[in-house]
């Protein structure tokens, strides 16, 4: 029997403790790579939502468990958030977590301390109900997902030993139940010429126009990139985002050039087939490729490092766990949620693209909030998710 009534009121009387937990983790800067404040207060307000399995791992993740069952569903949001921008374009405080109608406003409060927020309240009400079914729920309180999505989450699989049965990601999806993303990847791609006086360009080969016939083809090429065959995904696209070229001075031939790539992946385009085609492009002019490594440290002090390539994920609409997640909406609210995508990325790169987890997202708040000035969420969105998160490893025990 799936508690979808009793989890429902649950999530109903606890708004406005959701509400407040709220405003103090937007008050709470938390900068990629500067999570620690953060850190400790989710872990703090885990503590008062009565879970004791609780830790912080080497990287700075904060790790909640409720159930002791052997499967495990992991129920993922991030708390780092990206920086405020212009200040000048906002109307209020961005670290003030004001509420205002049906709307609290702040840097971070869709993308995504709401999901952060509704999933606190979710393990309060599986600790308060006594849940202990076959499955456990680990919450991950993950940081750095805004400068280098998934790297939180390769920390956990690879250092950690902590590879779910299932993941949830709480990132902003309008209470939709979303199924994938593109990947991305960054390339630097690098040219050579020979540097010669500039009075006599004719004895140099310029490095330049090597750089600018690539970038050229490349633009060219972007039209040409086809949708994945059931057009879920849509299309990848290329873009060439920086171009350096230098010489002896600036009087001369230059003899190095470089372009630097954006590349957003669909489904079958992988890190090997996205080089592939840019060698295939450039020929000869091209002396090489290479995808740029991360290597900041987290809070902790801790590197992770690893490639800028963040694999192409989607679960099968009728995959047991999107389904899963259907049943608990159904159970909740009499509805079957609307079924879709992300457009941005996700720690689903390396939960599901990268490691293979079968992954669904269902958060409050909109995507088209995140990285904006003025970012708000709809305060009405985090009962219904804190309620989803709680109902879901129901769902998923009835087998
Ligand atoms: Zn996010």
């Amino acid at each position: 029997m799936i508690p979808g009534e009793e989890i429902r009121k649950k999530a109903d009387q606890y708004r406005d403790y959701t509400v407040a937990n709220l405003a103090r983790l937007v008050q709470t800067r938390s900068y990629s790579g500067q999570e620690k404040e953060a850190a400790e207060l989710t872990e703090q307000l885990l503590r008062e939502a009565g879970v004791t399995d609780l830790r912080i791992d080497g990287l700075g993740n904060v790790i909640a468990r409720v159930g002791t069952g052997e499967k495990i569903l992991a129920i993922d949001g991030h708390i780092d958030t990206v920086e405020v921008g212009d200040p000048a374009q906002w109307q209020r405080d961005p670290f003030c977590g004001t509420v205002e109608g049906d709307y609290l406003h702040g840097r971070g409060a869709s993308d995504q301390k709401g999901g952060v927020a509704s999933m606190i309240t979710a393990a309060r009400i599986l600790q308060e109900m006594n849940y202990d079914g076959e499955y456990s729920v680990v919450f991950t309180f993950t940081v750095m997902e805004e400068d280098c999505d998934g790297l939180c989450w390769r920390y956990l699989i690879e250092k950690e030993n902590l590879k779910p049965d299932f993941a949830v990601s709480t990132e902003p999806t309008s209470l939709g139940l979303y199924r994938g993303q593109r990947g991305r990847m960054e390339m630097e791609l690098f040219f050579t010429g020979v540097s010669a006086h500039g009075s006599a360009p004719e004895r140099g080969v310029n490095a330049a126009y090597k750089a600018a016939r690539a970038a050229v083809a490349i633009g060219e090429f972007n039209e040409r990139l086809e949708p994945d065959r059931d057009r879920f995904l849509g299309k990848g696209t290329v873009v060439v985002s920086q171009v350096h070229a230098h010489g002896p001075s600036q009087c001369a031939v230059p003899d190095q050039a470089r372009l630097y790539l954006d590349r957003r992946l669909t489904w079958g385009e992988t890190m090997e087939s996205a080089i592939a085609e840019i060698q295939d492009l450039c020929g000869e002019d091209l002396k090489e490729v290479r995808v740029p490594e991360y290597t900041r440290p987290s809070w902790k002090g801790t590197v992770h490092a690893q490639e800028l390539y963040f694999p192409t994920w989607k679960t099968p609409e009728n995959h047991r766990i999107v389904q899963a997640g259907v049943h608990a909406w159904e159970a909740l609210y009499g509805e079957k949620p609307r079924v879709d995508k992300w457009t941005f990325s996700t720690n689903g790169v390396a939960i599901a693209g990268y490691h293979e987890v079968p992954c669904i997202g269902l958060g409050p708040g909109d995507e088209d909030q995140a990285h904006a000035p003025n970012e708000r969420i709809r305060i009405s969105d985090l009962p219904r998710a804190a309620a989803f998160y709680a109902t879901l490893p129901w769902v998923l025990n009835e087998g």
